[in-house]
């Protein structure tokens, strides 16, 4: 019998007409449960019962907040191997990588909570005489929050703690590959005792809730991580609808390598950056520039790295890389594969289809060279275990190369010279930029966010994140 999961609206567990199987990448025969696909109607049910809950909780003490986000991060740190393994099992990251992506969330949970007590606003003297003026940070109101598959606990609790941190209530709408990790995650804010209302779990089509979030007018908000096409329909529906929206999208990721580099430092970035997770990170380091001096020598050394990584059941122990998320991805993946063929890229490494004991979406990790920029692969982001290494005759072509693309989330740099480590800090167009390490692997605390086409709006997490989840107010007193 398999477990059925149930959406939850308006403080109760609901089941919903329809409901879809959450089946493991790396064991297709494998049913993780049944997860209820909400309707229009349930959507619009979440809608109004959170607008409903919104007042109250707006004025709520920072402490209530603070303590219901501590024991959700609690319960995660404490649960974090359970959850790794089912986020392994449902998405197919390695249990590692699942158990730090769990342990991920529950220290966002921790962030935030202590946030909700550092809501300063600024006092200061009016232009005007005698008059003062106060800037406060207020909430937005309904939160719709549309997360993608490809970190199914980490992106939700990014979205989700800081939504009700600073007083918003919130629909959550999880990728509908990954309604899992979603599921129990719900599970541990409602035991957490967040009110009813406040937060609802509405798992189902994007084209049913996702669209619904946006259209409707009781929704205040929008945070949505996804692909270029649905942030950009989203982006037009959000603003006919005059609503504050904030995208986290694409990348095509530069690592470059120079000369100087450090030749194990640059392939433990490249091969971590580029294959770990299946290459399905949004800061995947998809585009490998590589200047003359130590472009063979780096290219033989991935591949022999490459050679030794174990690609198997994600929750394996000793596996590195888990399988592609489903076969629509893997159709992807190997249409580009072929694509690069086509466009004269030398396949050196991988790409083909693997078997191993159960049915799964297994991949080799592919690496191209002799890539040139102008090339699909290299431009278009193709969201799985597959790299492209493009020649750059200097520094400053490789710059150059790096900045030559549609997308800005990640961009990193190998090597050991401190003028072009700055240099390339100063002159990346990307919104994150690592030094000898992989564009892949950030911080909770701090900003996560890309410019051109990766991203839209305020940047999320660590404190930046009031600015997509507040709104400012300036109110001017004329004392007595
Ligand atoms: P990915 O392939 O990374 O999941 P998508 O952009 O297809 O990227 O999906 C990201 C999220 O957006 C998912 O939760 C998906 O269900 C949702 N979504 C898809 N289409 C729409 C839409 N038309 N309106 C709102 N949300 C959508």
């Amino acid at each position: 019998m398999t477990s059925q999961f149930k959406n939850y609206i308006a403080g109760e567990w609901r089941e919903s007409s329809e409901a879809a199987d959450n089946v493991n990448p790396s064991n297709t025969r494998d049913i993780i449960g049944q997860y209820a696909r909400a309707t229009a109607a349930d959507a619009e049910r979440a809608i109004e019962a959170a607008r409903a809950a919104f007042p109250a909780w707006s004025r709520t003490s920072p402490q209530v907040r603070h303590d219901i986000l501590k024991k959700v991060g609690d319960e995660i740190l404490a649960r974090k191997e359970e959850l790794g393994q089912l986020l392994a099992r449902e998405e197919g990251k390695t249990l590692p990588e699942g158990i730090g992506e769990a342990a991920r969330a529950g220290q966002i949970f921790l962030f935030f909570a202590a946030e909700t007590v550092r809501m300063a606003g600024e006092k200061l003297p009016s232009v005007r005489p005698g008059i003062d003026v106060e800037i406060t940070r207020e909430p937005v109101g309904v939160v719709g929050i549309i997360t993608p598959w490809n970190f199914p606990i980490a992106i939700p609790a990014w979205k989700i703690a800081p939504a009700l941190a600073y007083g918003n209530t919130v629909v959550f709408k999880p990728a509908d590959l990954v309604p899992g990790c979603a599921h129990a995650l719900s599970e541990i804010i409602v035991r957490a005792g967040i009110p009813e209302g406040v937060f609802n779990l509405v798992m189902g089509r994007g084209s049913v809730v996702g669209d619904a979030f946006v259209r409707h007018a009781h929704v205040d908000a929008i945070t949505f991580t996804g692909s270029v096409p649905t942030g950009r329909k989203l982006a037009a529906t959000c603003i006919e609808n005059m609503k504050k929206f904030q995208l986290e999208m694409g990348g095509k990721n530069p690592l470059v390598v120079l000369d100087d580099a450090d030749l194990g430092t640059a392939v433990e970035c490249a091969v971590n950056g580029a294959y770990f997770s299946t290459g399905q990170r949004c800061t995947a380091s998809s585009r490998l520039i590589v200047t003359e001096g130590i472009h063979d020598k780096f290219v033989d050394a991935v591949t022999e790295r490459l050679k030794s990584l174990v690609i198997d059941d994600a929750v394996k122990q000793g596996t590195h890389i888990g399988p592609v998320v489903d076969q629509s991805q893997l159709d992807q993946d190997l249409s580009y594969i072929k694509i690069g063929q086509e466009e004269g890229a030398k396949l050196v490494y991988g790409g083909e289809l693997l078997n191993r004991e159960n049915p799964g979406f297994y991949l080799a990790p592919a690496l191209f060279t002799e890539v040139k920029n102008s090339m699909r692969v290299a431009r278009e982001e193709i969201f799985g275990p597959v790299a492209t290494v493009t020649r750059a005759k200097s520094y400053d072509e490789a710059l150059e190369l790096a900045n030559d693309t549609m997308f800005g989330l990640a961009a990193g740099v190998c090597t050991t010279s401190l003028k072009y480590a700055t240099h390339f800090k100063r002159n990346s167009e990307a919104g994150m930029v690592m030094v000898n390490l992989p564009t892949a692997g950030v911080d909770y605390h701090v900003p996560f966010g890309g410019r051109k086409g990766s991203s839209y709006g305020p940047r999320e997490q660590g404190s930046y994140a009031k600015e997509f989840y507040t709104t400012v107010k300036t109110a001017y007193t004329l004392p007595g």
